[in-house]
C-alpha cells in the first residue's frame, strides 16, 4: 500500500532533486553538497536536495536585510493580512503536508495533522496580534510630559529547528516574527529537509501574488557544521531562535552571546508527572501513555518520569502494563490508521534506545515492560522499538539526562514535599503535570514553591500544548518562550519615549541644574 505518497509528493512540488535555497519568491541553484532524505518508515530514499554553501548563505542574508527595510515599513495589520493568506494556503495543503511529515519524520498521521493544524492556528493567532503589539502608557512624574513605550521590528530572525517538529517550530517563529515586522532565515534539521521545502512551495504563491519583497521568508538547507556557526556569529542576525538538544543549544547560545545577540533557546526537557493518591486514574493513565509513547517518545514535552504516591504505585504499574500491551499491537507504519506508535527517526535513535536501557540496568534499575527492537510485522529496514517502562530512582545519572526515546522511569514518594523536590531535582525545566483531586496539592504545584518548569499542568499530561500560551522552559531548557501570550516581545525591540509638551524643562528626580 503506497498511502497516496507519490501523488502527495507531486502535489507538494517535491521532485527527485530539489533546490535547498529559497528567498520566499525565488529558488536558487546552489553550490553545496547533495543531501538525500530517507524515510524512517523503511529507510527508503525519498528525494535529493542540493544544499547551500557558505557563499549562498551570505548572499541570502544580504537579500533578507534589504527586504527588512521594506517589510518593516508595511503596517503591521497589512503584514497580518499576508500571514492570514499564508494560513489559508497551509489549510489547503493540510492533508498533503501531514502525510509528508509522517513520511519524512515518522510520527503517526493524526499527530502530523495536529502539527499542520498548529501552523494554521499560529497564523490565526498572529493575524489578531498584528492589530495589537501593545506598549504601555505610563504616568510621568514631570508636568506636561508623556511617557510611553512602543515595540519596533528587530531585524533578521535566524531559525534553527529540531527534527521532531519539522514544520510547526518554523511556523511558531516565522508567523510571529512576520507580524512583528521581522524577516526570517530558516535552517531546518538535515533529517527532515523536505518538510521545509514543501511548506515554502505551499506559501510561495501567496508571497508572489501579494508582491511580498523577495527575502522576507528564507530557507537554507545546509549542513549545520558549516552554516550553524555562520548564523550564530553573524552580527546581521538580530535574534537566533534555536530549538534542539541542550548540548547544541549551549554551543549556539554561547556564540550568539559572545556578540551580545539575542537568543530564544528551546532545548531539552525531562518532564515528569506527579500522580497523587487522590488522582483520577481514568484521566491519568491515558495522559501518561500519550505523553510517554506519543511521537515515539520524541517530543521535547514527552513524559519521561512518573512520580507516584506509594499507596497507588502497584495499581498504576498494572494499569500502565495493560495499556502498553495494547500498544504492542499498534506499532508500525505511521500512515496506517491502526498505528499509534511509528518508527524512531534513524538508526542512531535505535542505538540510543538500546544504550539507555542498558545503562539504566547497569545503574540498578529494573525493566517492567519493553526493551525490544521490533523486527517483524513492520516495514523492513524501519526503526521500530517497544516503548519501555523502567523502575528507577530520580538521582541516577540516566534519569537526570534526557534520552529522546520512549523510555518512562517510574518512582514512588510518600510525602507531597518529597514529590515536588524529586520533580524539580533535574537539570531541565520544560513541562510538568500533576494528577490530583486535592486542591491544596494542585495549587501548590503551580505556585512559586511548586514546579520549576515553564509549563505546569493540572490533570492533563505534559505534552500537546496549545499555541495560545507561551511555550518554553527554564534551567537547561534554555529560558526561551515562543508562540502565544506575550512571547512576541522577544521578536521586537522595546523603545521608551518621553515627550515634553510643556514650556519648561524639568529634570527627572527633581534635579536642579541652573545655567
Ligand atoms: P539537535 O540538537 O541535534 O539539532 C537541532 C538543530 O541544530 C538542527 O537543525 C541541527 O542541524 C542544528 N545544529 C546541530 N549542530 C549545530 C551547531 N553546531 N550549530 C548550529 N546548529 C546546529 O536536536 P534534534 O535531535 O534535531 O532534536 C531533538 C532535541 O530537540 C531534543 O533534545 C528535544 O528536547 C529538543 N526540542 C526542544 C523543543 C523545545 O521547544 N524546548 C522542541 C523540539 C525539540
Amino acid at each position: 500500500q503506497d498511502f497516496g505518497i507519490p501523488e502527495m509528493l507531486n502535489q507538494l512540488g517535491i521532485k527527485s532533486e530539489n533546490m535547498g535555497l529559497c528567498t520566499g519568491t525565488q529558488w536558487f541553484e546552489t553550490q553545496g553538497t547533495i543531501l538525500t532524505s530517507s524515510s524512517p518508515i523503511d529507510g527508503h530514499p525519498i528525494a535529493k536536495i542540493h544544499q547551500a554553501s557558505s557563499s549562498d548563505y551570505i548572499h541570502m542574508v544580504d537579500k533578507a536585510l534589504q527586504a527588512f527595510h521594506d517589510w518593516r515599513r508595511t503596517p503591521a495589520p497589512k503584514r497580518g493580512d499576508i500571514v492570514r493568506k499564508i494560513g489559508n494556503a497551509l489549510r489547503e495543503e493540510k492533508e498533503n503536508l501531514a502525510k509528508l511529515i509522517s513520511l519524512e519524520m515518522g510520527k503517526i498521521y493524526q499527530e502530523s495533522l495536529g502539527e499542520v493544524q498548529e501552523m494554521i492556528d499560529i497564523c490565526d493567532f498572529a493575524v489578531g496580534l498584528s492589530r495589537q503589539l501593545y506598549g504601555y502608557t505610563m504616568q510621568s512624574e514631570r508636568p506636561g510630559h508623556r511617557l510611553l513605550d512602543q515595540y519596533h521590528p528587530l531585524g533578521v530572525v535566524g531559525i534553527i529547528s529540531a527534527f521532531n517538529f519539522p514544520m510547526a517550530v518554523w511556523a511558531w517563529n516565522t508567523m510571529i516574527a512576520l507580524v512583528c515586522g521581522d524577516v526570517c532565515v530558516w535552517k531546518p534539521s538535515s533529517k527532515v529537509p523536505l518538510c521545509a521545502i514543501a511548506v515554502h512551495h505551499a506559501i510561495e504563491k501567496v508571497l508572489k501574488d501579494n508582491k511580498v519583497t523577495e527575502g522576507v521568508v528564507n530557507l537554507i538547507v545546509a549542513p549545520s557544521s558549516e552554516i550553524g556557526d555562520l548564523m550564530a556569529e553573524d552580527k546581521r542576525i538580530s535574534l537566533i531562535s534555536i530549538t534542539g538538544s541542550t548540548q547544541v543549544g549551549k554551543k549556539v547560545s554561547q556564540k550568539v552571546g559572545a556578540r551580545l545577540g539575542r537568543t530564544i533557546a528551546e532545548l531539552g526537557g525531562n518532564n515528569a508527572i506527579i500522580v497523587t493518591q487522590t488522582a483520577d486514574l481514568q484521566l491519568a493513565i491515558p495522559a501518561i501513555v500519550f505523553g510517554a509513547v506519543g511521537t515515539t517518545g520524541q517530543r521535547c514535552t514527552s513524559t519521561r518520569r512518573l512520580i507516584i504516591h506509594d499507596s497507588i504505585y502497584s495499581e498504576v504499574i498494572d494499569m500502565l502494563k495493560k495499556a502498553y500491551q495494547q500498544i504492542k499491537l499498534k506499532i508500525g507504519h505511521p500512515l496506517d490508521p491502526k498505528t499509534i506508535v511509528g518508527p524512531l527517526i534513524d538508526d542512531e535513535a535505535t542505538e540510543l534506545y538500546k544504550d539507555t536501557i542498558r545503562t539504566a540496568q547497569e545503574q540498578g534499575c529494573s525493566i517492567l515492560f519493553g526493551n525490544k527492537v521490533i523486527t517483524s510485522g513492520i516495514p523492513d529496514k524501519g526503526h521500530y522499538v517497544l516503548p519501555t517502562i523502567i523502575e528507577a530512582q530520580n538521582h541516577l545519572p540516566i534519569v537526570q539526562h534526557e534520552s529522546f526515546v520512549p523510555v518512562l522511569y517510574l518512582m514512588k514518594y510518600q510525602q507531597f514535599e518529597e514529590a515536588i523536590s524529586m520533580h524539580n531535582d533535574v537539570p531541565q525545566g520544560l513541562s510538568s503535570s500533576i494528577f490530583s483531586r486535592d486542591m491544596q496539592e494542585c495549587e501548590t504545584f503551580i505556585s512559586g514553591i511548586g514546579s520549576d518548569c515553564g509549563i505546569a499542568n493540572v490533570n492533563i499530561g505534559t505534552s500537546g500544548a496549545e499555541i495560545g500560551g507561551a511555550f518554553g522552559g527554564e534551567k537547561e531548557t534554555g529560558g526561551g518562550r515562543e508562540s502565544g501570550s506575550d512571547a512576541w516581545k522577544a521578536y521586537m525591540r522595546q523603545q521608551t519615549n518621553t515627550i515634553n509638551w510643556s514650556k519648561d524643562l524639568p529634570l527627572a528626580q527633581g534635579i536642579q541644574f541652573e545655567l
